[in-house]
């Protein structure tokens, strides 16, 4: 069991989240900038959630759909404040980020796949973003480890990545460095409540006072049954399995993300491939299949046969907290002094600096940001989006 305090706690009154994963500890680290005390709660080690499966990728352009017009402008407010996230984090931590910004590469191996994506570049030309057309000999220009006879592809300069993992830690120690304090291995078993206000948070038998508690549990947020069933989360786990191949760091692959049918490509710095991943719903089964391994080897074999070669470093079985609309919760729910910063989906790692940044306003202002009033517990209210699937 771990508990690590900083010695130069503030006197203020005390704010408890549930939760270091990335937006956990984002929203955290914000907080005790300010001056606030803030403790977090980890049933298990911090950043070992969602957040440790990831691939990392802020991919707001190539992955805008349909009907996601609210959630795309969320999303290019987290890309917009990235870089000096980065900056700002790398400083207070001491950490590098892995931050990479050549941008995803979205290929099309036969004409069909082209087809759609052709379909799905004018939509997302239509929504404004930068986005560019390349044949397929200009695609394996960037990428000359690409199958001949690509049919097309799609550039998005913008979309980066960041190295998930070395976030979390970053996120962790700019917390503790910041004064934060951090109870690792520390389940969080009840709300205190008072006059229908929340008051802290139990850990077994221990109360831990508070004046408002962020919930920030990640795929497990629907299953906390200590929540008043006013204040619950139509969150569930939506399981990915990822494997990890190693590049020769000196003669990469890939230096591109690669997106392709089924399936994505993110090259590290120091010679990691991720490939994934797999979309199950199957709870929080943490089995890695034949199937899924199959499926995933075979969807990235297509545009990058080399692949091959390499040696399977690592395999990795994770959940998305996904809401029942695919988009965060973000605010505050029905029960007074208990907040919502969950449900982020394929999307958490991207959105992190918007979501600290938008649930510590709130906490230290009152105010919302604009960016994020569409996306309030509310929206889930018997008649708003009770069909919504
Ligand atoms: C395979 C996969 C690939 C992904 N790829 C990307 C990507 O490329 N880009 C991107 O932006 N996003 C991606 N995501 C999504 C992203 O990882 C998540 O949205 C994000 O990590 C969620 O962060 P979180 O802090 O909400 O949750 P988590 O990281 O899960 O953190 C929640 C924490 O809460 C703790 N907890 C739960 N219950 C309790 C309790 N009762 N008491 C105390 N602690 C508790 C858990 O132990 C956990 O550490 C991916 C997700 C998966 C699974």
């Amino acid at each position: 069991m771990t508990d690590q305090t900083s010695n130069n706690q503030s006197k203020s009154s005390s704010i408890a989240i549930v939760g270091a994963g990335v937006c956990g500890l984002g929203i955290a680290w914000r907080l005790v900038q300010a001056g606030r005390t803030v403790e977090v709660f980890d049933k298990g080690e911090a950043g070992r959630g969602a957040t440790w499966a990831s691939a990392g990728m802020l991919a707001s352009g190539v992955e805008a759909e349909p009907g996601e017009q609210a959630l795309l402008a969320l999303n290019l407010t987290a890309r917009r404040l990235w870089p000096g996230f980065v900056r700002e984090l790398e400083a207070a931590s001491g950490i590098d980020l892995g931050y990479r910004d050549e941008g995803i590469l979205s290929v099309a191996p036969t004409r069909d796949d082209a087809e759609q994506l052709r379909f799905t570049y004018e939509f997302q030309l239509g929504l404004g973003l930068d986005l560019q057309w390349l044949t397929g000999a200009e695609a394996r220009r960037l990428e000359p480890h690409l199958r001949a006879g690509i049919a097309g592809a799609v550039f998005s300069a913008a979309d980066h990545q960041v190295d998930n993992r070395q976030l979390a830690m970053a996120l962790k120690a700019a917390f503790l460095r910041a004064g934060g304090i951090l109870h690792e291995n520390r389940e969080v078993t009840g709300l205190d409540m008072e006059a229908g206000r929340v008051r802290g948070v139990w850990v077994g038998e221990e109360r831990h006072g508070a004046e408002a508690v962020v919930l920030a549990a990640g795929p497990w947020t629907g299953e906390l049954s200590w929540v008043p069933e006013a204040a619950r989360a139509p969150v569930r786990p939506v399981k990915g399995q990822v494997l990890t191949l190693g590049m020769d760091p000196q003669a990469p692959l890939l230096t591109h993300v690669l997106w392709a049918p089924k399936i994505y490509l993110v090259p590290r710095r120091d010679g990691r491939l991720l490939v994934g991943a797999t979309v199950e719903e199957k709870g929080f089964d943490e089995t890695l299949t034949a199937g899924g391994v199959y499926e995933l080897l075979d969807a990235a074999w297509r545009p990058l046969p080399a692949i091959e070669e390499l040696p399977i470093l690592e395999t990795c079985v994770g959940f998305r907290p996904t809401s029942r609309d695919d988009a965060p919760i973000l605010g505050a729910s029905a029960v007074e002094g208990l907040i919502l910063a969950t449900g982020h989906h394929r999307n958490g790692i991207l959105l992190a600096p918007v979501t600290a940044d938008a649930i510590a306003r709130l906490l230290l202002s009152g105010e919302i940001m604009p960016e994020a009033r569409d996306f309030g517990p509310d929206r889930f209210a018997r008649g708003k989006l009770a069909d919504a699937v």
